[in-house]
């Protein structure tokens, strides 16, 4: 039980330090079918039986995940509540978009041969 209380402190921290930031709708009504077809949970507490958590509000949390790697994974401030980061954090993750190739190419300044 000491363990359970334990890691429910430690989703609910990260949750706080992240903003309070809550999956969607629909992210959250997948999380709860997978916790409803999950042998773990227990369901006359709706509670995990691996981490000890209340599902239907860790489930809630985009900071959250399964103690067994069954949710999809939520990346805070893209499909959660948006986050406010520096200028060079910004800049630091544009630049790995850019080497991922997510960027639409015609955001960038194309440079031009001919003066007009
Ligand atoms: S959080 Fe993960 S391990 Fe826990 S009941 Fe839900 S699906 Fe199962």
């Amino acid at each position: 039980m000491g363990q359970m209380i334990k890691n429910f402190g430690k989703e609910v921290i990260e949750y706080a330090k992240k903003g309070a930031p809550n999956v969607n709708k629909n992210q959250y009504k997948e999380r709860l079918q997978t916790c409803n077809t999950c042998e773990f949970l227990k369901k006359d507490l709706m509670r995990c039986g691996k981490c000890g958590c209340l599902v239907e509000h860790k489930a809630k949390w985009a900071t959250s995940t399964c103690p067994d790697k069954r949710w999809r994974q939520v990346i805070v401030g893209r499909d959660g509540k948006k986050v406010k980061i520096g200028r060079e954090a910004h800049s630091k993750w544009k630049n790995k978009q850019d080497e991922k190739g997510l960027t639409n190419p015609s955001d960038k300044v194309q440079p031009t041969d001919s003066k007009d």
